[in-house]
């Protein structure tokens, strides 16, 4: 056994336990050579920090956890040496505080200061790992004397505005009046001191003052059988500081300099000793707490009141029990050993709801055991907490990503997000932030914007709402032309002009049936796919039929012609001939645009011709067989027409003619010429438009060449 484990035995009076043993001689061994800047060997650091933390009557876990939490980070024991030698739950405390030291909390906001406490506690996951980190600071900042003036400046700020609080909220009172009597020390130095300095050349008056208060309740506890502890309480220099600057008071005017202490067995002592001072001295109005009955949020209770002194100097008398002491002194500390006894769960269930309300709890922990139990294991299970550049903290669920991220900073933000960086590095929008990142959103204005994907990769109802805004918003035009094509292309194809289906009175009963507001809203739902075009089409040609009949109904055929052969049956879509073939005229070969008009053949189906076709005009004289044939709008991309070209027959003319079609982007399926007698040639070209106006594009194209006389359209 080693010299250092043998007299920390001695000092806390602690049983001997191998684990411990080992944990001396790893931690000793690891740091040898090693000093401290004050000189000493490093070792008395952690030695000094499981001191702290025996005094706090924590287990032997967190003691070897504090004996070790320094070697993983200052030398070569490695994590997984821990993890080998010792219980997983010393690894995961050693590792917890590990973590910790990453966080540079002096690079941060000062205003941050609240949300580094939370981050802090967020990342120990175990309450343990926080109080081990304070008693690791509470022994570095006793030995602060030893480091440059800036380093003192700095852990000072640090520890009043992070450690100091988290000790408070712990209720560890007794780590947090040190810390923030050593941080003032270093930060206000002379009113430190001067305050310091009052307080000694008092302090004879004042424990005289205190002795005979402290007799005369003596006294009287005797004849009511009472039996207490009565202590003068220190007051630490830091509250006095504050209170000085807070009510601008000077030194003598904190009255309650002097304060009182009286410890006893139960809490029906306690009002008995509060009823007693109250006959003995004048109770000032206002100034009674009853923390019994309404305990403070880090558990602390007590009965605290203020009474005027003989000298008519007012002074505070505090009553509590012993145990109420215990947590006064160590908070959280004090409570640990309860989760054994079932007797107290309810009570310390409630004692510790402030710390279910400080970490935003979300489950609904009836146990106290298990609330222990997952104390340790994880806090903050359901939550990350990462940076943002410039050090805001912001709170996530677990699973939520840079999308999340980039919503709560502003929709636009979200919107135009592309990318993320998380710790410096590039990331995927899908990436799973963990507590501790330091996230920085990239956004281009070209972003394309949210999409349904988006959906899938954000935790928060904020982004989904604001993804699902964007997308309908978004959507909206889309949707409606969508929508409106969807419901024109169905209406045709069933026999019917959208025209004739959308009257206004037949639209109204739709629009209540579906709660929509117009037409164009119709459209956009049915874009979004909300409402199908059936359900609508349906009821409108039902309204149709019913009040126009079906004699009148006169079936349109509509058609598309798609590139390819113009004969070719397959290069040809119709709707609404009820089974009829058609086919386009060889002789007149219509394209989209023209005029065009179908003929009902004996056994062939429909033909299309253009309205100007020859032929037509000897066939037009059975009226009863013409049937309405309109094109399909915005269809089919390409067509095939065949041209002649006639021109002075030069050299080079049909290489100029086939380089002005394919400089265009056309495909030529044939091309020939042939001479005339007059010195003219004629050029009969194949080739491909997508419209009427294209083809004239294109044939001004062609009449601009030189020498070329006209240009004609092969319809007959
Ligand atoms: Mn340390």
């Amino acid at each position: 056994m080693t010299a250092a484990y043998r007299d920390f035995m001695r000092r806390h009076k602690s049983a001997y336990d191998p684990e411990m043993e080992k944990a001396f001689a790893l931690a000793e061994e690891a740091h040898d050579g090693q000093l401290r800047r004050s000189g000493e060997p490093y070792f008395t650091h952690p030695l000094a920090v499981s001191d702290i933390i025996a005094d706090l009557g924590l287990d032997n876990t967190t003691i070897i956890a504090g004996v070790l939490h320094d070697v993983v980070e200052d030398t070569d024991v490695t994590l997984e040496d821990i993890s080998s030698t010792f219980s997983p739950e010393i690894a995961k405390l050693v590792d917890g505080v590990t973590k910790l030291r990453k966080i540079d909390f002096n690079s941060r906001e000062e205003q941050q200061s609240e949300s580094l406490r939370k981050m802090f506690l967020a990342m120990a996951r175990d309450i343990r790992v926080v109080i081990i980190k304070l008693a690791d600071r509470l022994h570095n900042m006793r030995t602060l004397k030893y480091q440059s003036e800036k380093k003192q400046i700095e852990k000072a700020r640090e520890t009043l505005e992070v450690y100091a609080p988290l000790a408070h909220r712990l209720g560890i009172s007794a780590i947090k009046w040190e810390l923030e009597d050593l941080s003032l020390k270093y930060l206000e130095p002379d009113e430190y001191y001067e305050i310091a300095n009052k307080i000694s050349s008092t302090r004879r008056e004042r424990e005289q003052q205190l002795m005979s208060v402290i007799d005369r309740i003596e006294d009287h506890l005797a004849e009511m059988r009472i039996t207490a502890d009565i202590e003068g309480r220190p007051k630490n220099i830091y509250s006095i500081y504050k209170k000085m600057h807070e009510q601008d008071k000077s030194f003598d005017e904190v009255y309650d300099l002097i304060a009182i202490r009286v410890i006893v067995s139960n809490i029906k002592d306690c009002y008995g000793v509060l009823g007693l001072v109250h006959t003995m001295w004048k109770p000032i109005p206002m100034r009674f707490k009853d923390y019994i009955a309404v305990p403070k949020e880090n558990m602390y209770q007590s009965l605290h009141t203020t009474v005027l002194g003989d000298d008519g100097k007012p002074f505070e008398v505090q009553v509590r029990t012993y145990e109420m002491q215990r947590t006064a002194e160590y908070g959280i500390a004090a409570h640990w050993k309860y989760k054994e006894r079932t007797t107290e769960r309810d009570d310390l269930d409630e004692k510790l709801a402030w710390l279910r309300e400080l970490m935003e709890w979300q489950n609904d922990v009836k146990d106290s055991r298990e609330f222990m139990e997952s104390l340790k294991i994880d806090i903050f299970a359901e939550h990350v907490l990462v940076f943002t550049p410039n050090g805001e903290v912001k709170d996530f669920p677990a699973g939520a990503t840079p999308l999340d991220f980039a919503y709560s900073v502003h929709s636009d933000v979200g919107d135009k997000c592309v990318g993320a960086r998380v710790n410096g590095k590039i990331v995927p929008l899908g990436y799973e932030l963990k507590t501790g990142d330091i996230v920085e959103i990239i956004t281009s204005r070209s972003s394309p914007g949210p999409n349904r994907d988006w959906l899938e990769m954000v935790k928060t109802t904020q982004a989904k709402n604001k993804i699902r805004h964007w997308i309908k918003r978004g959507r909206k035009e889309d949707s409606l032309a969508k929508g409106r094509e969807a419901f024109e292309k169905e209406a045709k194809r069933q026999g019917y002009r959208p025209k004739d289906l959308l009257q206004p009175g037949w639209l109204s009963g739709l629009f209540k049936r579906f709660t929509l507001k117009n037409e164009n809203d119709m459209f956009a739902a049915i874009g979004y796919g909300d409402i199908s075009v059936h359900q609508v089409l349906s009821k409108l040609i039902e309204q149709y039929r019913a009040e126009i009949g079906a004699a009148e109904e006169e079936p349109v055929v509509r058609v598309v012609r798609r590139a390819g052969a113009p004969d070719n049956a397959e290069s040809v879509e119709v709707q609404g001939t009820g089974g009829l073939a058609v086919r386009f005229g060889k002789c007149c070969n219509p394209v989209p645009g023209d005029e065009i008009v179908g003929y009902i053949t004996r056994g062939r189906g429909v033909c299309v011709h253009t309205t100007d076709c020859r032929n037509l005009k000897d066939l037009s004289m059975d009226k009863d067989r013409l049937v309405d044939v309109e094109w399909v709008e915005g269809a089919a991309a390409s067509y095939e027409v065949e041209v002649q070209i006639v021109a002075e027959d030069r050299k080079g003319l049909m290489a100029e003619v086939a380089q002005t079609l394919t400089g265009a982007g056309r495909d030529i399926s044939s091309l020939t010429a042939n001479a005339t007698k007059n010195g003219s040639a004629n050029i009969y070209v194949r080739t491909t438009i997508t419209s009427v106006r294209d083809m004239q594009q294109m044939m001004q194209r062609l009449r601009d060449l030189q020498g070329v006389r006209e240009v004609y359209r092969m319809n007959t």
